[in-house]
């Protein structure tokens, strides 16, 4: 089966309103509505959301997500925003489990398997990050690790809710440092992961799931890892900051 390889840019908590206009003023002038076979995502802060949707003004070329969700529909819960609210401001995509949310806001599995199951009810298509650590992976628990994220983060889905969200495989000390697993290592683990997925869910929701590699990706080292063949796109967190690099990245995995 042939998957569309997906590119989403994670801003992390970079970029206002004003500063997004600019970047969006600049990959316009990249063209990549011309880049086909390659779905392009940009996921803001909740509050340069709107923004950007005003700037692509329907443009539909390029789509837009959030990073976290609520598993609660409304009410007594500061500081959250829910899926009504995704969808009203224009998300089609949500991020669910970060490392850094796993890592400073206490996220667990249980937890974001409660996401998921929102915004799958909602028709957003989540973006479940997972991916062991450095210590976790030098104590030779990387398969365990793996798999119990994919198990209990997609525990009660239907083989069709898998087929159709996003995984990105994010190796921990890969984040924001520079290192990037080897092509070698990453296709390794994506090739672990879907196999995962085909003993929980089946074969057609193994071949249909699309799983995105994050980690230090760059225009230097899109291409290797774009062409492995259980890697479906790339989570991109600082070189997504500037509208060449990322479009560069687009552009690496596009036809
Ligand atoms: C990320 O934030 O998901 C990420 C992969 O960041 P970076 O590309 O900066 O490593």
């Amino acid at each position: 089966m042939s998957r569309t390889p997906i590119i989403a840019a994670n801003w992390k908590m970079n970029m206002g309103p004003k500063e997004a206009g600019a970047f969006l003023s600049a990959f316009k002038e990249e063209n990549l509505c011309e880049c086909k076979g390659v779905e392009k995502v940009v996921v803001p802060p909740f509050v340069t959301i709107p923004a950007v949707a005003e700037a692509l003004n329907g443009c539909s070329c390029l789509g837009i997500g959030a990073q976290d969700v609520s598993d609660h529909d409304n009410g007594a819960f500061t500081g959250e925003i829910s899926t009504a609210m995704l969808l009203e401001i224009g998300c089609q995509y949500v991020v669910v489990g970060h490392s850094e949310r796993r890592q400073y806001h206490g996220e667990t599995n249980a937890y974001i398997n409660k996401k998921i199951k929102k915004a799958l009810a909602a028709g957003l298509v989540p973006i479940y990050c997972i991916g062991e650590t450095l210590e976790q992976r030098e104590a030779g628990k990387l398969e365990e690790i793996l798999r119990s994220q994919v198990e209990e983060g997609l525990q009660g889905l239907t083989a069709e809710q898998v087929a159709g969200l996003v995984i990105a495989y994010e190796p921990v000390w890969a984040i924001g440092t520079g290192k990037t697993a080897s092509a070698a290592d990453a296709q390794a683990a994506h090739a672990f992961i879907r196999s995962v997925v085909e003993k929980a869910f089946g074969a057609d929701a193994a071949a249909a799931v699309r799983i995105q590699y994050g980690g230090s990706v760059k225009p230097a080292n899109a291409a290797e890892l774009m062409a492995c063949p259980d890697i479906d796109g790339a989570l991109v967190g600082g070189a997504a900051l500037k509208a060449d690099s990322f479009a560069a990245i687009i552009r690496a995995a596009g036809v």
